[in-house]
């Protein structure tokens, strides 16, 4: 896949660290699938991939679950 960001150069998978953030709680997430590009680096995560994330980070942030 062809990078979005720079147009140049080819995405390809890899690994990134991602800081979610939630009612001023931090999470750091190592190792999250992504694609990065070879040219300017842009690391792109899914959607879905987000997603779920997002829900781990509400599901430990939840006193009343
Ligand atoms: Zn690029």
């Amino acid at each position: 896949m062809k990078c979005l960001v720079c147009n140049k150069g080819e995405t390809r998978p890899g690994r990134t660290t991602l800081v979610l953030e939630r009612d001023g709680t931090k999470l750091t997430v190592e190792g999250v699938p992504a694609m990065i590009c070879a040219n300017c680096g842009d690391e792109t995560v899914s959607e879905e991939v987000k997603a779920k994330l997002l829900k781990a980070v509400q599901e430990a942030t939840t006193e009343d679950a």
